[in-house]
């Protein structure tokens, strides 16, 4: 369960909302069952129910613990809008997965009309599912999922990372795992690597697309010979790049 950093410092820490819910009527919690809580971003703990009351779950922290789900190399996961519910699925699925961010935008060939007026609507749920998709994965963190980006946006964003890597379906010469295999190995020890994957929508990516992701920075890799659904790509990419760096 997550809580926020703040309460970390004190002995106690309280429990609310859906997650208290879950604990008293799914988990059937009660006093002195052992629960881990996580503040999200850098701390967890081994904690001891102290009571259970409607709406609130009281714990006592017993130990701190070592940060031990988080993978060395940060995926990001940048998704150009697909349609329906298929984000929801990348985030369930990459967050099980290991990727620490995801990054929806708009390009050239986005078929949904992204409606702004809906956005924070939207934006909960899929923070609601990332949420989940961390507890149920014994994550450490909550992946960020961020509001969606504009191309030109997503194009200067490439310069906070490590290496920018476009999946591109029309690309036949590197493979994702080529490109990413000796920039990992030769990551020096501690170092914690910050990627991004780029996927685009069901109608692909445009040739003008790839040329300026690459200027900007990204290199156009390919994941394989086998054409992948929009929402299976993301999972490909950070799954390859956490299994080469055996994450
Ligand atoms: N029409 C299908 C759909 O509706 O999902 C396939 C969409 S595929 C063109 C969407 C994106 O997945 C591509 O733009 C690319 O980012 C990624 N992708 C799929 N297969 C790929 C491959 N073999 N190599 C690299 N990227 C791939």
């Amino acid at each position: 369960y997550f809580v926020s950093p703040e309460q970390f410092g004190a002995e106690q820490v309280s429990i609310g909302g859906e997650d208290a819910r879950h604990i008293a009527k799914v988990m059937r919690g009660k006093a002195g069952d052992k629960l881990i809580v996580s503040d999200g971003v850098s701390r967890e703990a081994l904690t001891e129910i102290a009571s259970i009351e409607t709406g609130e779950v009281v714990v006592n922290i017993v130990e701190l613990l070592e940060m031990t789900h988080e993978p060395r190399i940060q995926v990001t996961v940048a998704q150009s809008l697909p349609k329906g519910d298929k984000l929801e699925t990348v985030i369930q699925k990459c967050t099980e997965i290991g990727a620490v961010a995801f990054v929806p935008f708009l390009s050239e060939r986005t078929i949904v009309q992204y409606d702004e007026r809906k956005e924070s609507k939207r934006l909960e749920r899929w923070r609601k599912i990332c949420k989940e998709a961390a507890e149920q994965a014994h994550r450490n963190i909550v992946p960020d999922v961020h509001s969606p980006l504009s191309w030109k946006q997503l194009l200067q964003s490439f310069s906070g990372y490590d290496a920018v890597y476009f999946c591109y379906e029309k690309e036949e010469g590197l493979q994702l795992r080529s490109a990413a295999a000796p920039w990992i190995a030769g990551l020096p020890a501690g170092f914690r690597g910050k990627v991004m994957v780029v996927v685009g929508p069901e109608g692909g990516f445009s040739p003008e697309e790839c040329e300026a992701a690459e200027a900007a920075g990204a290199v156009s890799v390919g994941l394989g010979r086998r054409i992948l659904r929009c929402e299976t790509a993301g999972m490909v990419a950070a799954a390859c790049i956490l299994y080469e760096s055996g994450e």
